[in-house]
This record gives structure tokens, C-alpha cells and sequence, in this order.
């Protein structure tokens, strides 16, 4: 009889774990790479691995190195970036945008920030499409701007003149740079300051701009799930080129959707809208997370090798 009635119990108890299989998986796989990267900690050493996730190689304990920075720095220097591209297309072409559901750190920090119990928003397909256009835009801009900034280094053999941007100018204002590496190193100076506070009034131009950039960042992660990978990311957008035509990504068999359901829809972090596609999901936002499965409660969807 005791048996009879606690199973129930423990039923309701499981559901939450049940219906987010994957998202509890994908918490442990981020947080196990989170401390992986961070392996300066446990004493591992530095890799000459580079890998494209939102994360500075100059973290105070990071062991790997991060592919678009590698990429302006190479530029920067009028090296041609052979390796930072072909990690890129290697990714990417292989595996899509799973590194960033997966393993990027500046995502586990927007999936945990996704948590907080407020209504979140949605935005249409045209202001979708606008907001990703300007995010390309200024990736764009980054890569030319690290290639005259090469150019001038190769002319002059200086490029001293461009400031603090000049061997990696998107990480002058990257937010995963501001959270794990200048915020970082600020409090850890601070806590072993005593004139902290009056060391405030000489911070440059360059920390308050970092600053009023992770914030409004965070405010848009807040409300917006995954925002920042969606819309401004240098990396993810450098992978979305080859989610089209990566060998590892999500499928749906409609064959088995219940009329009328969009359930996989509504759970989509990145609001891909998983129902226009027959077959193979390519859209460039789709980061694998597999949340869409978790929520599809007829085993419609995979994710899978598209061999
Ligand atoms: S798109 Fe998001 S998850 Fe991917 S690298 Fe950028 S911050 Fe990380
Ligand atoms: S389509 Fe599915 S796997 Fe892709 S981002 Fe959306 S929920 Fe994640």
C-alpha cells in the first residue's frame, strides 16, 4: 500500500528532471567545460587548443585560447589567420552552432540568467532578421578594422595609434571578456587595495564603455533568452555561416507531430521556427541545445548526425 502511494509521489517529484533531460545534461557538460577552460585552477596547464567559444585567452585562469580572438590578432599582426579559419570551418562545418549550446562559457552564463522567474520576450521575424544583420554588420566591421590595422602595422611597424583595440578590437568592448576578465581582475585588485575607491576616478573611457555594454547586455539576456548569441556574437555568427550545411544538427519527422502542436516552437531559446523545415533544421541560430526535444512529447525531433 506504501508503495502504491509513494509512487506517485515520486513521480511528480521526477517530472521536472523527466521533461529537461537535455537541459539538465547540457547544465553538467557546461559546467564540466567551464571548469575544463578554466583548468589554471586545478592546476592543468595551457593548451595550444583553439576553440570558438566567447571566452578571453587572457583570463586569469584560462588554459585554451579563444578562435576570433586569435583571428583580429592575427590580422592585426599581417598574419594571415589560416588556423583561426580553419578552426572555424571546422566547427562549424561538423558541428553547427553545438560548441555554443554546449560548451561556451558567456552561454552557460546567459542559460543560468534565462532562470530568473520573468516573463521573457519574444521579437518578430523582421526585427529577428534586422538585429542579426546588425550583429554580422559589426563583425564585419571588426575584421576589416583588424585588417587596416594589420596594414598599417605591416607599413609602419607600429599600431600603437589605435589604442587599446589595436591587437584585438572587438575585445575592447566584448561582454565575456568585461565578465570573465576585466571584472574579474578588477574586484581581485580591488580586494587587495585599500584605495580601491579612489582608484575609480582614474579608470579609463574604454572600462566605463565595457561596463555600460555588459550591462545592457545583461539586461538584454534577461529578457531576451540567449540574445547575445542570437543578434551580436562575432563567434556564433562566424559558425552560423555553416550551420546550413553542418553534419551534426537537429531533425524533425513530422510525420510524427500532433496536429497543431508548436510546443518545440515555444521552448526554443533562439526562436528558430523549427516547423518550417521538412527534414534537416539549418537554421543559423540553432545552437543544438536540444530544449526543443525536451519539450516535444512525441519523439518527433533528434539530434544527429546528417549522414
Ligand atoms: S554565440 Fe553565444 S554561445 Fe556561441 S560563442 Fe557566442 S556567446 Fe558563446
Ligand atoms: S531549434 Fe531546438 S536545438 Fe535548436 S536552438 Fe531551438 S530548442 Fe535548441
Amino acid at each position: 500500500m506504501a508503495t502504491k502511494q509513494l509512487k506517485p509521489l515520486l513521480s511528480s517529484a521526477l517530472r521536472p528532471f523527466k521533461d529537461h533531460r537535455i537541459r539538465i545534461v547540457r547544465f553538467i557538460v557546461q559546467f564540466i567545460m567551464f571548469g575544463l577552460i578554466n583548468g589554471l585552477v586545478f592546476g592543468l596547464a595551457r593548451i595550444p587548443v583553439l576553440l570558438p567559444i566567447a571566452f578571453p585567452s587572457g583570463g586569469p585562469f584560462t588554459v585554451v585560447w579563444n578562435a576570433f580572438e586569435a583571428l583580429q590578432y592575427l590580422l592585426t599582426m599581417w598574419v594571415f589567420p589560416y588556423l583561426a579559419l580553419s578552426i572555424f570551418l571546422l566547427f562549424g562545418s561538423i558541428l553547427g552552432k553545438t560548441t555554443c549550446g554546449w560548451v561556451c562559457p558567456f552561454g552557460l552564463f546567459q542559460d543560468l540568467f534565462r532562470l530568473i522567474p520573468i516573463k521573457k520576450k519574444k521579437v518578430s521575424r523582421p526585427t529577428d532578421k534586422t538585429l542579426n544583420r546588425m550583429g554580422m554588420a559589426v563583425t564585419v566591421f571588426i575584421l576589416i578594422m583588424s585588417f587596416i590595422i594589420g596594414l598599417t602595422y605591416f607599413n609602419t611597424g607600429s599600431k600603437t595609434s589605435f589604442g587599446a583595440g589595436k591587437d584585438m578590437p572587438y575585445s575592447t568592448i566584448d561582454p565575456s571578456s568585461t565578465l570573465f576578465g576585466t571584472l574579474y581582475y578588477y574586484l581581485e585588485w580591488g580586494m587587495q587595495n585599500a584605495t580601491f575607491g579612489q582608484e575609480i576616478g582614474q579608470w579609463t573611457f574604454v572600462f566605463f564603455l565595457r561596463i555600460i555594454i555588459f550591462a545592457a547586455v545583461l539586461v538584454l539576456i534577461v529578457l531576451y533568452p540567449r540574445s547575445y548569441c542570437r543578434w551580436f556574437c562575432p563567434t556564433g555568427i562566424m559558425l552560423g555561416l555553416f550551420s546550413k550545411y553542418s553534419l551534426f544538427g537537429l531533425q524533425i519527422n513530422k510525420n510524427r507531430c500532433a496536429s497543431g502542436c508548436d510546443s518545440c516552437e515555444k521552448a526554443c531559446p533562439t526562436q528558430v521556427p523549427i516547423l518550417q523545415y521538412d527534414k534537416d533544421v539549418t537554421n543559423k541560430q540553432c545552437i543544438n541545445c536540444g530544449e526543443c526535444i525536451d519539450a516535444c512529447k512525441e519523439g518527433a525531433l533528434k539530434l544527429k548526425f546528417r549522414l
